[in-house]
């Protein structure tokens, strides 16, 4: 492996570190901006609870004013025939028809007054909790804002580190980044580890066998911690890290 390939190969495994740690921040930050707006979500719940509620209301004032309406003609229409009748008989049908129509419409009005005055009261509890939502806004719309600040920033360093992650694995070789990405593939985040003075695994602390150890520090290709799997390089100058 060149040196530029194992730099590359250490620098992506940086950079994908410190993505992952910026993704959960942002993840972090999104249960944060749920957990805010949680006292808003309600308020505005219950609003569009009563606001359905209300219209249905109205819904069955209107339906029942125009059945109160109907049975106002219809009881014109009785009254005038009483003026026709011919006789008692005739007579005392028209008025025992129009009894009971008169007698439907003092239902439908009482109802439609009974309906009015429910629907006064949930006209304020509306406004209440209209109100609610307002305040609710007030409160949660600064700390929202703010945290929608802070996962916008964390959003764009993501894409910044992006690009930079895709220059880095232009540099490495074909080969070399399927190695790498099929470790992280398998949940892995260590890839490449510089093998320690000692002649130890940086990663796992395992003794790397001599023989190895030489080819490594000859700057052999892809050779692996035969205990955890992570490819080693040699062991970098002081001070580099
Ligand atoms: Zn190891």
């Amino acid at each position: 492996m060149s040196q530029d390939t194992i730099v590359s190969l250490k620098e992506l495994q940086k950079l994908d570190e410190k993505m992952e740690r910026i993704r959960e921040r942002i993840g972090r930050l999104e249960e944060s901006l749920a957990d805010a707006e949680t006292p808003l979500v309600e308020a505005e719940e219950h609003a569009k609870a009563t606001r359905d509620r209300l219209q249905q209301m109205r819904l069955d004032e209107r339906r029942l004013e125009s059945s109160a309406e109907e049975k106002r003609t219809r009881a014109k229409r009785l009254e005038q025939r009483l003026n026709e009748v011919q006789n008692v008989r005739e007579e005392t049908a028209v008025r025992a028809e129009l009894d009971m129509v008169q007698r439907a419409l003092d239902g439908d009005e009482q109802e439609a007054l009974g309906l009015m005055d429910q629907i006064r009261r949930v006209e304020e509890t509306l406004a209440e909790q209209e109100e609610a939502v307002r305040e609710a806004r007030e409160e949660v719309g600064p700390r929202k804002e703010e945290l929608e600040e802070e996962r916008k920033q964390e959003r764009e360093r993501l894409a910044e580190l992006e690009k930079r992650r895709q220059e880095y694995v232009e540099r490495i070789g074909e080969g070399e980044r399927k190695v790498y990405e099929s470790f992280r593939a398998g949940g892995r985040t260590v890839v490449v580890v510089s093998l320690l003075e000692d002649g130890a695994c940086g990663h796992c602390f395992g003794m790397v066998p001599l023989q190895i150890q030489n080819e490594i520090r000859g700057g052999a290709e892809m050779l692996r911690c035969e205990e955890c799997g992570v490819i080693l390089t040699a062991p970098e100058a002081a001070g580099e890290e």
